[in-house]
């Protein structure tokens, strides 16, 4: 042998087609794959598992006020405080504009309601330059052992919606079945 040559391409996937750009969430897509894995294992070990869904209140207002780019200013402070709120096993994600996600595995309820609680509580104290206050509104569902993570995700919007019509700054959780 007098030589050897290799071509070696890295196939693992950029962390950049994983992250939101903005906010450096796990994106839409992220959420999407790594969150039906935690599904179909908290399936597998019988664990709860429960999705907070959350929205801006409002947000036209701001950005309509103080221009887009301090409006993404305020989404940046907001995935902050989510990731200091979260667990390192929890999911945090971007689902959208002025929406987020984050993903509970093992976890009841009743817990996801507590966390989602703190996390509506500590935005509206938060003080957000040039903005001032800003509160979001959350909804908040465990899965049953047929949902899919569209199920799940549909059930919390489905509730964040209960909380937007309830006055808005407010969590709804569901209540058994
Ligand atoms: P509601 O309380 O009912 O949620 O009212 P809202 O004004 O927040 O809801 P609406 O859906 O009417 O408006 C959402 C706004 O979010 C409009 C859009 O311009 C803004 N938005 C979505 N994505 C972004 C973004 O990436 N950056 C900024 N600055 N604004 C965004
Ligand atoms: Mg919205
Ligand atoms: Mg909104």
């Amino acid at each position: 042998v007098r030589g050897l040559y290799a071509v070696v391409r890295d196939i693992t996937e950029a962390p950049s087609a994983r992250t939101d750009y903005l906010t450096g969430l796990a994106n839409r897509r992220q959420f999407d794959n790594e969150g039906a894995r935690h599904i179909e294992l908290s399936r597998r070990h019988e664990e709860p598992i429960t999705l907070i869904m959350l929205d801006l209140d409002r947000f036209k207002v701001v950005n309509d006020t103080y221009g887009h780019g301090t409006g993404d200013e305020v989404l940046k402070d907001i995935a902050a405080l989510m990731s200091r709120i979260c667990r390192k096993s929890d999911l945090a994600g971007r689902w959208g504009g002025e929406e987020f996600v984050i993903l509970l595995p093992k976890t009841e309820v009743k817990n996801g309601v507590e966390i989602a609680e703190r996390l509506r509580a500590e935005v509206e104290a938060h003080t957000f330059p040039e903005v001032g206050s800003v509160t979001i509104s959350l909804g908040v569902a465990s899965a049953t052992t047929e949902d899919s993570l569209q199920d799940l995700v549909h059930r919390a919007d489905s509730l964040l919606s209960k909380a937007k019509q309830g006055g808005r700054n407010r969590v709804e959780m569901n209540t058994g079945k």
